[in-house]
């Protein structure tokens, strides 16, 4: 049974143009524990999409089932983390988890420090669970989010670009770490929806890339290659035939601003 499944789905924000759409019914599986890269150029509804996943948006028609379940708005089992972080400025590094993880799971306040403690262990933050966000780098408030996240332990995990405004070295070490806590030492994966401009980043993270064009998806692929992966021969294979992906793409993306 796939974790997530997309029906003819066809989204548009109130104040677009008349006809304009954010997504144009799209349609996709995803299964329970893969790891799925959502590509494609600014402004062709990857974002839309992940935010109607998270139950933030309603679809205008079509349907999302997550296992058998539609879903009509946000839910325990979906987690969403933003570019930007989003972590609450009055809170050490500590709090911003534990909170979240009370809110999320049923746990005593002592239960959800140790939780908070033992992810921020896992993203190397633990020497600076005291540090409030204004104290934190980039990289460092990105680590806390993501802990965050995988503290609060849901099935799906929603990622939208969260690497994009980072230096090279962190992404790589997150992404890395991201991998790692994914991989869950052998036990049950967590479904993963990743969003990315970075065609590197999608063949480095992904089980299956789909590439959007605007409001479309255009093209999906597997990528199978063993983790850890190395840039190697198959893995540059890959690469091309995004890159060859996006070529085509833009023509099309022209075509529609007309
Ligand atoms: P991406 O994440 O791929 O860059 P988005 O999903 O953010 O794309 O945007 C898809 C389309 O919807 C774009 O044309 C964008 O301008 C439009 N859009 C995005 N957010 C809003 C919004 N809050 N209100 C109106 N239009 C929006
Ligand atoms: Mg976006």
């Amino acid at each position: 049974m796939p974790s997530i499944e997309i029906r003819d789905l066809s989204f548009s924000y109130t104040d677009s143009p008349e006809g304009k759409k954010a997504l144009d019914s799209v349609s996709l599986s995803i299964e329970d524990g893969e790891f799925l890269c959502v590509i494609g150029a600014s402004g062709c509804g990857k974002s839309t999409l992940l935010r109607v996943l998270a139950g933030l948006e309603a679809p205008k028609s079509g349907k999302v089932f997550v296992g058998e379940t539609e879903i009509n708005g946000p839910g325990s089992e979906r987690m969403i983390v933003f570019q930007d972080y989003a972590l609450f400025p009055w809170m050490t590094a500590k709090k911003n988890i534990s909170f979240a993880v009370r809110r999320a799971r049923k746990v005593s306040k002592t239960e959800a420090e140790n939780i908070a403690e033992d992810f921020l262990t896992k993203v190397n933050m633990d020497k600076s669970a005291l540090l409030y966000p204004c104290q934190m780098s980039g990289g460092m408030k990105q680590r806390v989010a993501i802990a965050r996240a995988l503290a609060m332990d849901t099935d799906i995990l929603l990622l939208d670009e969260p690497f994009g405004a980072l230096d090279a070295k962190t992404r790589g070490q997150l992404q890395d770490l991201l991998l790692g806590l994914w991989l869950n030492d052998g036990k049950k994966k967590k479904t993963v929806v990743f969003v990315t401009h970075d065609i590197t980043e999608a063949v480095l993270l992904a089980d299956h890339v789909v590439y959007m064009t605007p409001a479309r998806i255009k093209d999906e692929l597997y990528i199978d290659l063993p983790r850890p992966r190395i840039e190697d021969e198959s893995f540059q294979e890959y690469r091309e035939r995004l890159l060859s992906l996006f070529e085509e793409g833009k023509e099309e993306k022209m075509n529609y601003e007309k």
